[in-house]
C-alpha cells in the first residue's frame, strides 16, 4: 500500500496531476490517496521531489 507521510508533503499538487487513476486528492492542504483506487503504479513515489509518498 502506498501511503503520503504528511510531514514531508509540502502540497505542491505535483503527483495529483500524474496518478493515472486520479487517485489523489487534497486535505488540509496534504496530498491523500484514495486507497479504493490507488494500483500502487507508483508513479507518485517516482515524481514527489519531497519522496512523501512511501510504500508501507
Ligand atoms: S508530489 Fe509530493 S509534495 Fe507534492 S503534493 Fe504530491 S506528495 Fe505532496
Ligand atoms: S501509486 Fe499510482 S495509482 Fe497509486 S496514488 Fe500513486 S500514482 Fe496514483
Amino acid at each position: 500500500m502506498i501511503r503520503i507521510d504528511r510531514q514531508k508533503c509540502v502540497g505542491c499538487g505535483g503527483c495529483v496531476d500524474l496518478c493515472p487513476q486520479a487517485a489523489i486528492g487534497f486535505f488540509e492542504d496534504f496530498a491523500i490517496i484514495h486507497k479504493g483506487l490507488c494500483f500502487e503504479c507508483r508513479t507518485c513515489v517516482k515524481v514527489c521531489p519531497m519522496k512523501a509518498p512511501q510504500e508501507i
